[in-house]
């Protein structure tokens, strides 16, 4: 296995990447730092169902993934998947933007805003896969630069994703309900921004290393019985047994959803509904998230060795689930706590506690130089950890930044303050432990699939966020309430330290795990590192 060493700086594709995700992120999470104050105060959703709507659209958009994979890596190719992606969330944005302008006429409004997520949805899934795959394609397969090039991408996710909430913020979200449309607008011209910047020097700056394009429409062809080295460039669609799994995919997907969703209690009291309570999307993201790996990994054309790695995607993004659950707490019970329980007072002015949400993408700009530069240090002196590692360091971090909080809030009674140094303790550490375990999660998924199936693996990874921000609201349901006991696996958690200890557990349980396994991850990834 050749190693690439001695290559100084990245190619210039990376910062066209860069730039592009950049503003597709911009507009991103601009749209979603107004997204839940729109649809309350504009279009009068009350909290508990503007946040079910919201949490269906986060869980949504990190599913669709897997689709917007699928057809780059079989009909479309990377590049026109990431220009059609673009396209369609501007065309969403520009929805929100009609939304917002004509929130007096609140049926056409809710439709527009409807129509818009549905293309927000659909266009981030042809868009997100496909960015970060052509991140990996712009090296030789296994050059050990792709996890500082893909932590210098994941600063370009952050420069984005931390402008944004302030710009619109700063033009939308003015007091006056009229103003929210200026921050979709934003939005929308953010995105156009990345695809024009992304159309005019793609031709000039996306290619390998010697110089051959990359992501061009996938050369299609059905592998031969004997081409079992990997060699075919497009996913195979044809012969009885393809479909023959399709249908069981299919029936696999019905059965596993009707499990999700039935609520079980109706099978013996009749006064409750079979599906009374049930959640759709929940049972939708579970689904898809059993079917879809075997349904990839019995996948005849994959040689041995090709399934080894694919398993060790599998297993890391089912750690990930784990990170992430906790790690978004940020938006939930963590913003519960910034509002009730944290002193926020600086020189006399007291910082709203929605603030702390912009922390995390602070620090991940000022640290992943840092970190970049760290994994190229360790790489030369041959000490760099494998990725399992890795991502074990970044849920260990994870661990360690509730561990502090916990014993920050030990003891404090219900409605005492703070000091706002613990929750900002916790988003460095945080933040230092998603260095480690997301960028590098991108570039392991890159360096373990076969090319012909880059971006259809790459959604399986996105779609470990999906499970997770499912996990992350029913976690956050059980931050401490007067007068609601709460209960995890027969415990009680009765209060800020328990609930912080929850986090410690899982996510201190899922590196060790992780840790023992990395060996034989190693293993199975065979020469990759
Ligand atoms: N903040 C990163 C992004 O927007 C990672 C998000 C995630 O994977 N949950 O891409």
């Amino acid at each position: 296995m050749t190693e690439i060493k001695g290559k100084k700086g990245h190619p210039k594709g990376l910062y066209l990447l860069f730039v592009t995700e950049m503003w597709e992120r911009f507009s991103y999470y601009g749209m979603r730092a107004l997204f839940i104050l729109y649809i309350t105060k504009a279009l009068l959703y009350d909290k508990g169902f503007a946040s079910q709507i919201y949490g269906s659209y986060i869980g949504l958009v990190y599913l669709t993934p897997l689709l917007g994979g699928y057809i780059a890596d079989r009909y479309w190719g990377n590049r026109r998947s990431i220009f059609w992606g673009g396209i369609t969330m501007a065309i969403g944005q520009f929805l929100m933007f009609f939304s917002a302008s004509y929130y007096q006429n609140i049926e056409f409004s809710k439709l527009m805003m409807f129509l818009g997520l549905a293309a927000l949805i659909l266009g981030n899934g042809l868009f997100k896969p496909n960015i970060s795959t052509m991140v990996g394609q712009l090296y030789e397969p296994h050059d050990r630069r792709k996890d500082s090039a893909f932590t210098i991408f994941y600063m370009g996710i952050n420069v984005g994703a931390s402008i944004a909430p302030l710009w619109c913020g700063f033009v939308g979200d003015t007091g006056n309900i009229g103003d929210f449309k200026w921050g979709f607008l934003s939005a929308a011209i953010g995105m156009i921004l990345g695809i024009i910047f992304f159309e005019i020097f793609k031709n000039k700056y996306l290619c390998t290393p010697e110089g051959e394009q990359i992501g061009l429409v996938p050369v299609r062809e059905t592998p031969s019985k004997n081409d079992k080295a990997g060699g075919s460039n497009s996913i195979p669609v044809s012969g009885t047994s393809f479909y023959k799994k399709i249908i069981f995919s299919i029936l696999g997907f019905i059965v596993l959803f009707l499990l999700f969703t039935v609520n079980y209690s109706g099978l013996s009291d009749p006064s409750i509904t079979l599906f009374e309570g049930a959640d759709w999307i929940g049972a939708a993201i579970f689904s898809v998230g059993i079917v879809m790996p075997i349904f990839i990994l019995t996948e005849n054309s994959l040689t041995k060795i090709e399934k080894s790695r694919i398993l060790v995607i599998y297993i890391i993004s089912f750690f990930v689930i784990f990170f992430w659950a906790a790690f978004e707490q940020a938006g939930a019970s963590l913003t519960f706590f910034a509002d009730e329980q944290t002193d926020r007072h600086i020189l006399g002015w007291e910082m709203p506690a929605s603030a702390f949400q912009s922390f995390n993408a602070i620090f991940v700009v000022s640290l992943a130089p840092v970190f970049a530069a760290l994994w190229s240090w360790l790489g030369k002196k041959g000490k760099e950890p494998t990725s399992p590692v890795k991502q074990s360091i970044g849920l260990l971090l994870l661990a360690v930044g509730y561990l502090v909080i916990a014993f920050g809030v030990k003891g404090v009674q219900p409605g005492v303050k703070v000091s706002m140094l613990w929750l900002t303790s916790l988003y460095l550490l945080h933040t230092m432990g998603e260095l480690c375990l997301s960028p590098i999660g991108l570039s392991i998924v890159n360096k373990l699939s076969p090319a012909r199936f880059a971006s259809l693996l790459m959604g399986v990874w996105f779609l470990a966020n999906a499970a997770a921000n499912k996990l992350a609201g029913t976690l956050s349901g059980l931050y401490p309430e007067a007068g609601k006991p709460k209960y995890l696996l027969g415990f009680e958690i009765a209060n800020l330290y328990d609930f912080f200890m929850v986090f410690v557990v899982m996510a201190g349980i899922a590196s060790l795990i992780l840790f023992l396994l990395s060996g034989k991850l190693d293993k199975m990834m065979h020469g990759v590192r």
